[in-house]
């Protein structure tokens, strides 16, 4: 394709047994871009779906010379699918969305207007959300802990409806590590983010992707992936446990110069062993995810495996 011929926009959607609501995805997505009014592609990365989902956008490939089809040979997850879909991307300004319908592609005017002058990020924070209250919970949780560890505060980091800058996108890809959340990978390389709200729709068909062993994963990914907090934290907490430890010490000794020595509380001794020990396991634990981390890194696995590609 000639450099004029370049889409200035590249929608990015990542599907894994969606075939239900590609059709109608396609289908508002087009028109919200087409109210837009610039050059787009549509770029659906299919993480090994199973479900006929493949079938469906080689139909969608076929009506549509916007959209190209990236298919993976296996599942790798979300974020893999995203990665690929950016590296494949040709667009000044990278937006990403859910197959699901979770995310409304009319919000996507919304995302570009905010991307003004300096902003090189901008996420969709979901208002009125149409998840399960402890996914809500957790969601709160995980926000709050990722802001700290990626070091920009934002009320949302689990919405995919964002927009990036090309500059922004080609330092994630730049990114040869293995851990991949792309909205934490993606503020640690802007300038400045934005966030605007948005809608989120229930799901249109089936149920969420994710299954608790799945999210804590992910989780544990970003947690030990983008910072060494956790276990600075764990080691500040290591220091303060010895100073107790001595004062307790000490105050033990007095007490037996003053009134002799103690026999009883022998099961509040275990009390405070159980917790001691419980930190140690934590502690081995945190070691061991990045030591994790470090044999991911040295085996130098692919990220995914293209099966097909359609454009
Ligand atoms: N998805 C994917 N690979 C996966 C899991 C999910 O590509 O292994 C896609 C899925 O098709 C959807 C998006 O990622 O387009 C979000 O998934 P889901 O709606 O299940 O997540 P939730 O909305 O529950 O966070
Ligand atoms: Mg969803």
């Amino acid at each position: 394709m000639s450099a004029a011929a370049r889409p200035e926009l590249s929608v990015v959607v990542p599907v894994f047994n969606e075939s239900e609501s590609l059709g109608d995805l396609h289908h508002r997505l087009t028109q919200a871009l087409k109210q837009l009014g610039r050059p787009h592609e549509i770029i659906f990365v299919d993480d090994g779906s199973g479900d006929g989902s493949a079938d469906v956008l080689r139909a969608l490939h076929a009506q549509d010379r916007a959209v190209r089809v990236v298919r993976f040979n296996r599942n790798y997850g979300q974020h893999a699918a995203v990665f690929a879909g950016m590296e494949r991307a040709r667009g000044d300004v990278v937006v990403t969305l859910d197959a699901d319908l979770q995310n409304p592609p009319e919000e996507i005017g919304r995302l570009l207007a905010a991307l003004g002058d300096g902003v090189d990020v901008v996420g969709g924070r979901r208002v009125s959300r149409h998840d399960p209250w402890l996914r809500r919970l957790a969601s709160w949780a995980v926000n709050r802990v990722t802001s700290a560890v990626v070091g920009v505060r934002m009320r949302d980091y689990g919405c995919m409806l964002r927009a990036y800058r090309r500059s922004v996108v080609d330092q994630i890809l730049a990114c040869q590590g293995v851990s991949h959340f792309i909205p934490a990978l993606a503020n640690t390389f802007a300038t400045s983010v934005a966030e605007v709200p948005v809608a989120h729709g229930p799901r249109a068909h089936g149920g969420s992707r994710y299954g608790l062993l799945r999210l804590l994963g992910l989780n544990f990914d970003l947690l030990t992936g983008f910072s060494l907090l956790p276990i600075q934290v764990v080691s500040l907490t290591g220091v303060l446990v010895s100073i107790l430890g001595l004062g307790f010490a000490v105050v033990l000794g007095l007490r037996r110069l003053l009134i002799g020595p103690e026999v009883e509380g022998v099961f509040t001794l275990f009390a405070i062993l159980f917790f001691f020990v419980g930190l140690q396991i934590l502690a081995l634990g945190l070691i061991g995810e990045y030591v994790g981390r470090i044999y991911q890194e040295v085996r130098r696995r692919p990220r995914y495996v293209i099966r097909e590609v359609l454009e």
